[in-house]
Parts: C-alpha cells; sequence; structure tokens
C-alpha cells in the first residue's frame, strides 16, 4: 500500500472534503501535499472529493492518478462547467461524512484551519465558517465591491449574511441534510447556508494569495454573482417599482397643478421644449429600468419552472460500492457512472 493511503474504501468516513476544481491541474497537486496529512493526523475517516466543473486541462487525470494513490481521493466528473456553486452542491450531496467542509483548491482557505473547525464541531456547533479578518491579499477594487455588496445584500434581504465570510466551512450532517433541501436552481451558496442557521461559531484567519493557477471569477461573473444572490433571497428591487411609481405620480400631480394654475395667470406660454425633454426621457428611463428588473426576477423564475437538475455528472471514480447515496433513490442531479 502506498504510503499515503488512508483507510480501506468503504470504512465509515466522519469528514468530507468536497473540492470543485475547474482548470487546477496546477493547483491540485498542492492541494494534495498540504491537506492529507492534516485529515491523516485527525484520526478521523475521512474522504476528499474533487468536483471537476467541466476542465479542459489535465485536472480530471491529475485526480484520477491522486486516486489510484489514495483510496481517500474521489472524483466526480461533471459533464461540463456548471458553476462553483452547482459543483459544491454537488460534493455536498455525495459527501457521505458527519460532517462537510467545503474548500478552494488553490490553497486560499488554510488547511490548519481545520483542526481548529473539527475542534469547535466536537465542541457542539454544526456550522464553523471561516472569516477573513482582513482583505489585504484583494485588489482595491475587489474590496470595495465586495464591501458594496454585503452592505446592499444585508439591508434588502431576511436573511442576513456575515461580511467576509466565503464558503470554507465545516458543516456538521445535519446542516448539510438541511441546505440540500432546498432545492433551488439558483445556488448562491452563502444565502442558503445563511438561511439554514444552525448554532455556529467564526474562526477568523488572513486569506492568503492564490498558491498556483488563476482567479476563475472575472469582474462580469462577479456582478452576476452579486445579482443572482439579490434576486435569490430579496423581492424589494421588484416592489420598490410602486414606490417610485407613487412618488413621480405625485411630483406629476403638483407640476400639473402649478402649469395649470400658472397658465391661468399668466396665459400659455409656448416655449417649453427643454422641460418637455427631459421629463419624457426620465419616465422613458425609469419604465425601461423596472421592466429590466422585473426581467430579472422573470428570467429567474423561468429557469427555475423548467427544473431542470442542478448538474449532471458524467463520470466518478473512487466511492466505495453500496454507499448509502447508492441505494437510496437519487435526487435530481445525481446520476452515478
Ligand atoms: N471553480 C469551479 N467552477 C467555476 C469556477 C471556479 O469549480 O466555474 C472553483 C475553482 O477551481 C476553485 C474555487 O472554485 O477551486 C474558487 O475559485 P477561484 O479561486 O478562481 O475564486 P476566487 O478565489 O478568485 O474568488
Ligand atoms: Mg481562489
Amino acid at each position: 500500500m502506498p504510503a499515503d493511503a488512508g483507510q480501506s474504501p468503504g470504512a465509515t468516513v466522519e469528514l468530507s472534503v468536497i473540492v470543485p476544481v475547474f482548470n487546477e491541474e496546477e493547483a491540485v497537486p498542492l492541494f494534495l501535499e498540504a491537506v492529507p496529512p492534516i485529515l491523516r493526523d485527525l484520526g478521523l475517516g475521512h474522504e476528499i472529493i474533487f468536483i471537476d466543473d467541466g476542465s479542459s486541462d489535465r485536472t480530471c487525470a491529475v485526480v484520477e492518478a491522486a486516486s489510484r494513490e489514495n483510496p481517500n481521493v474521489r472524483l466526480i466528473q461533471l459533464s461540463r462547467n456548471f458553476g462553483k456553486e452547482a459543483a459544491m452542491t454537488a460534493g455536498l450531496e455525495w459527501a457521505a461524512g458527519g460532517a462537510v467542509i467545503p474548500m478552494d483548491v488553490d490553497l486560499q482557505d488554510p488547511p490548519e484551519l481545520i483542526r481548529e473547525f473539527v475542534r469547535l464541531w466536537r465542541e457542539g456547533y454544526d456550522v464553523v465558517y471561516g472569516q477573513r479578518v482582513s482583505r489585504e491579499s484583494d485588489t482595491g477594487t475587489k474590496r470595495m465591491s465586495a464591501g458594496l455588496f454585503y452592505r446592499i445584500f444585508n439591508k434588502m434581504s431576511d436573511t442576513k449574511i456575515h461580511p467576509n465570510v466565503g464558503d470554507y466551512r465545516l458543516m456538521s450532517r445535519a446542516a448539510v441534510d438541511a441546505t440540500l433541501t432546498l432545492r433551488e436552481r439558483n445556488r448562491f451558496m452563502k444565502g442558503i447556508f445563511a438561511w439554514v442557521g444552525f448554532p455556529s461559531i467564526a474562526v477568523p484567519y488572513e486569506r492568503p494569495v492564490r498558491a498556483a493557477g488563476t482567479t476563475k471569477f472575472n469582474y462580469w461573473r462577479l456582478w452576476n454573482f452579486a445579482l443572482d444572490g439579490i434576486t435569490s433571497f430579496s423581492t424589494i428591487p421588484l416592489r420598490i417599482w410602486t414606490y417610485v411609481g407613487l412618488t413621480v405620480a405625485v411630483a406629476a400631480i403638483i407640476y400639473m397643478v402649478t402649469i395649470i394654475l400658472r397658465t391661468w395667470m399668466f396665459g400659455s406660454d409656448v416655449p417649453g421644449y427643454a422641460s418637455l425633454m427631459v421629463v419624457l426621457l426620465l419616465l422613458g428611463a425609469i419604465q425601461l429600468i423596472s421592466l429590466g428588473v422585473i426581467g430579472e426576477y422573470l428570467s429567474r423564475l423561468y429557469v427555475e419552472s423548467k427544473q431542470r437538475p442542478i448538474y449532471y455528472v458524467q463520470r466518478s471514480l473512487g466511492f466505495p460500492a453500496h454507499t448509502p447515496q447508492e441505494t437510496a433513490p437519487p435526487p435530481a442531479g445525481r446520476a452515478r457512472a
């Protein structure tokens, strides 16, 4: 048996680490150097599930090779890129552990924290989440936009999310199962995790820069991510237009009365092109914005109504035969090779 080997497949899994990967051939080996020793030291039966999110590089091959060396390493290969949130959902569904830790592969989630997570879990917390003490490893723009997003989100949503808390956390089996009862297709995990609740505690940490490879989130993707988050957890953008409309109507009535009075007292004056134009353009713009917002919600409603699976599994590797998932009726999205 190779030196790296853990328990035999089929042994009870107490801790599952789930790692979504998308074109991460450089980062996977570094991750596999850093994380398994910590898990072995903890003395818990564990599994590391990589969810390949449609990589076009050698990520799958690298994980496959690792899985031959170490029976605790498993692979779920999705049929294409479904996005990190969907990949994480796949991991949560396939994880067998009594506790589950979603982790980024780029070592921006410091593996040493796992010890502290497990300690607090044993103390009875269902959710132990990492909270960044600073955002020094981010660019100024990213820091500012993230701060703005958290402020706006928490103003609008009844479900509050902690600023600077990502997906890196430990969840007990109870918390994982609760998370999986939210079957929405639009999966804003930060919000879903917060919605679930359970006794929780934060572990502060410094977030380092990426160990290898490049970020998979550009600004356009982050913007859409923010829209997904807000529309999933708040209907305020949809309802606000009633009040905008009312305010504009009141202003219009006041303006109307003024015009009538002025015409009555001073006679009609033809000039007024500028004010007409301004009112026309302003109202047109307001109407288009409100229609756009309705469109955002409508398009999400449309996607939800199709009830498509959240992800599709093309192939899986390294999972012990006859795991509970194998015998239980598969939830939507799960398909085992
Ligand atoms: N990721 C993924 N699918 C995607 C984009 C990202 O599975 O479509 C994974 C990626 O491989 C990494 C994690 O999500 O393990 C976090 O991505 P990244 O480090 O690029 O995000 P950042 O830290 O820059 O926010
Ligand atoms: Mg990263």
